[in-house]
């Protein structure tokens, strides 16, 4: 068996969501009655986005300030794939009289787009294109807002599923390898 990182921390809790998702991309192949892979990718956000970016104990340190620095233009230009968005009227970086707020980094880099994707996830706003079943078939839309209720959408945007693995993938590059 390969060592991996310990599943207590970021890269290893997130090298073991993509060997199950790829254990069902196989088993799906061999049998599309027990697997369903766009539904795996879904539920791997958790361990992809969610507790990469968030504070806790799965938390990066190094992933959500190097996101901080890359901009969305310049993945789309490097053919990363990259969040279509729909609609752009985020408040990340914007000045606040409120000292706690926390998104402080400029819209329009990947921290941005991973903050609004985490909070789609987080909060439930997420919507398949249809009941397709391969990954490159679907697309994932995402919606956010700062404003709860009603619920107002200020960013929006989608991706095909097989992209969104790779946005996954290329966000996991920002974790620098450890001594582990
Ligand atoms: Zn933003």
């Amino acid at each position: 068996m390969t060592a991996i990182h310990s599943r207590s921390t970021p890269e290893g809790f997130a090298e073991r969501t993509l060997t199950n998702l790829y254990q069902v991309v196989t088993a799906r192949k061999s049998d599309p009655d027990r697997a369903h892979e766009v539904t795996q990718l879904a539920n791997s956000l958790l361990g992809l986005i969610i507790f990469p970016f968030s504070e806790g104990q799965f938390g990066s340190e190094p992933a959500p300030k190097a996101a901080e620095s890359e901009s969305v233009a310049a993945w789309s230009d490097a053919d990363k794939p990259v969040w279509q968005v729909t609609t752009n009227n985020c408040t990340c970086g914007q000045q606040s009289t409120n000292k706690t707020k926390k998104n402080t980094w400029k819209a329009g880099t990947i921290r941005c787009m991973v903050y609004h994707v985490r909070n789609a996830a987080a909060h439930g706003r997420l919507k398949f294109s249809g009941n397709e079943r391969e990954l490159a078939e679907v697309w994932l839309c995402a919606e956010d807002g700062a404003n709860k209720e009603p619920f107002v959408a200020n960013w929006t945007a989608s991706i095909r599923c097989d992209q969104l693995l790779g946005f996954c993938k290329e966000l996991a590059k920002l974790v620098p390898p450890t001594s582990q």
